[in-house]
């Protein structure tokens, strides 16, 4: 990991953090996003930054609607986008192609999922999950346990107790590999394993880990996923989500949100509905295309680097911010909440102060975009693609300065 060899008995200063960055591999990916110089966007794991290429993308496709109205369903893909741009972010997490639809939004394919997932269980009830789980993961969990009922019932339990948690009656064990509020990275492969030992699919949220973390989804035996499409992906605001459902249960799987372009022969406009083969039968309605088209623009970047790069750089990025916490800020109350170790940890740094408000607040005067988490979390993303070494330099001496002032 870069930064692991700079002399930690000596203090680090700002030469340690440009020598970083004229040595990063990575540099040259900064440009492919429309960033100020001098900005300093640590919540690209809220909203990513604009790759330059997304407005002619939109651009294009304006063109393409005035010019060949619907004709552009088929001419220029637009209907098969979900499953083209899908296969492109198969390869971002350990999926095959034909594994992953792009499209909707993360609670939505987490409702198709969650139903999936009781059909392919019949008889077991459980939603095992963690209480800290991203509300809206939690939230759709306990509507699908109204609508059936109770016939499914949601068990949110401490992240300590999950593996002793799945029993003979889960259905499903539903979790979000990295902790959006902590950072916090859940052993994937371990919990997979724990779960299929009894008989229970599982289903990773990948909001916080795709574009940042090598996932490895079929590595790891996953049943079923879902992410969201403008954090680390870069897609844009409100971009498409997407989801993945393991091949092995492509010729069961039934989903609750059995759209018409689900549908094995949408334009035959039949009354009965019968699933298309594949993947594409966890398509819903009609994809949305200037959300899709950014989307892709993000992705293609990606795919331009490599993933264990980009992930190598996350760690030194998030380790040097830690460090250098460590050694400027201990008189300043700050209290680190995030894993130190590295592979515990996800691509940000989380910090509990009572202030923290009033500090993301200040530091944003100074230009410093961070992210408040209430109600005391100054939380702190690094996108390896276009954060610095020495925009972590400058965060913490701007944060030192905000909570000295
Ligand atoms: C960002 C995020 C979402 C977003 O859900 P949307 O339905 O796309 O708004 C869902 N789950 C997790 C864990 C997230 O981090």
């Amino acid at each position: 990991v870069p930064g692991s060899e700079v002399d930690v008995t000596v203090g680090l200063t700002e030469d340690d953090f440009r020598v970083l960055d004229a040595g990063d591999s990575l540099n040259c990916a900064r440009d492919k996003f429309d960033l100020q110089d001098e900005s300093i966007y640590l919540d690209g794991n809220s909203l990513g930054a604009m790759p330059r290429s997304a407005p002619a993308r939109l651009a294009e496709i304006a063109r393409d609607w005035r010019t060949d109205l619907n004709r552009g369903w088929t001419e220029h893909g637009w209907l098969d986008l979900p499953l083209t741009l899908g296969d492109k972010i198969a390869q971002l997490i350990g999926a095959d192609p034909g594994e992953v639809v792009a499209g909707d939004s993360t609670s939505v394919n987490l409702f198709k999922l969650l139903g999936t997932a009781l059909c392919l269980r019949p008889g077991r009830r459980t939603i095992l999950t963690e209480d800290a789980n991203f509300p809206s993961d939690l939230y759709i969990a306990r509507g699908v346990e109204r609508m059936t009922g109770g016939a499914a019932r949601v068990k949110a339990v401490p992240r300590g107790d999950l593996a002793d948690a799945i029993d003979d009656d889960t259905a499903i064990l539903m979790l979000t590999q990295a902790d959006f509020r902590t950072g916090h990275l859940h052993d994937m492969a371990a919990l997979t394993r724990g779960a299929a030992e009894h008989g229970a699919l599982t289903l990773w949220d990948l909001s916080h880990t795709a574009g940042v973390h090598p996932v490895d989804l079929n590595g790891c035996d996953v049943d079923l996923a879902v992410g969201c499409g403008y954090k680390y992906l870069n897609g844009g605001p409100g971009a498409p989500a997407y989801l993945f459902v393991a091949r092995r249960h492509h010729d069961t799987l039934e989903q609750p949100l059995s759209g018409w372009l689900g549908h094995e022969q949408p334009f035959l406009f039949d009354t009965e509905y019968r699933p298309a083969t594949g993947v594409a039968r966890t398509i819903c309605g009609t994809p949305s295309v200037f959300g899709l088209a950014t989307l892709e623009a993000g992705v293609d970047i990606l795919l331009e680097h490599d993933i264990t790069e980009i992930h190598r750089k996350s760690t030194a990025l998030t380790g040097m911010f830690i460090r250098l916490i460590d050694q400027e800020c201990t008189a300043d109350g700050f209290r680190i909440v995030t894993p130190r170790k590295d592979e515990r940890r996800g691509s940000q740094v989380s910090i509990v102060h009572p202030d923290a408000e009033r500090f993301i607040a200040g530091l944003a005067d100074r230009g410093v975009v961070g992210d408040f988490r209430a109600p005391n979390i100054l939380r702190f993303g690094f996108a390896p693609l276009y954060v610095r070494y020495t925009d972590v330099w400058e965060a913490v001496t701007q944060l030192k300065d905000v909570a000295r002032a």
